[in-house]
């Protein structure tokens, strides 16, 4: 079975979960998104798969942190400049906001990151995994250091 974009033979599909839609994403050895429905169809003829994920909070958090570092380059290395808590202040900013009637638009005044950081058009559970995906970056950022619960 060939990938029907780049023409390369099919040998193993990588299946993981998309933090801004929590929907599966089937990637292919050739790095082309299939659709769930071509995905099946190859698994069927025999292309090996991964572990399909669970759809849950901490797979999406993990998801989004995993997103956050790939594309836009938030790493271990940058988090380690954020020694005041600015991580965890952060989701702590969020939450804060997703308590609020209507959507805080704008970065408050308590928003300890770039302005431009701030999801403002984004939904309430987006701001969640946002959220926890800021305190695992923070949680690493303590691990890296050497801390230990
Ligand atoms: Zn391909």
């Amino acid at each position: 079975m060939n990938c029907t974009e780049c023409g390369a033979e099919l040998q193993h599909i990588t299946i993981t979960v998309d933090p801004r839609t929590a929907a599966l994403v089937f990637r292919t050895n050739c790095e082309h998104e299939l659709s769930a429905d071509d995905a099946r169809a190859a698994w069927r003829a025999g292309v090996f798969t991964g572990p399909v994920p669970q759809i849950t909070g901490a797979a999406l958090i993990a998801a989004e942190r995993a997103r956050q570092v790939v594309e836009e380059g938030h790493t271990e290395d940058t988090d380690a400049t954020l020694t005041a808590g600015e991580l965890a202040w952060a989701a702590w900013a969020l939450l804060d906001a997703a308590g609020a009637k209507h959507p805080v638009e704008q970065a408050p005044q308590v928003w300890p990151l770039a302005r431009d950081r701030w999801p403002a058009d984004k939904s309430l559970l987006r701001r969640y995994i946002i959220a926890g995906a800021l305190i695992a970056a923070e949680i690493d950022r303590h691990l890296a250091a050497g801390e230990t619960p």
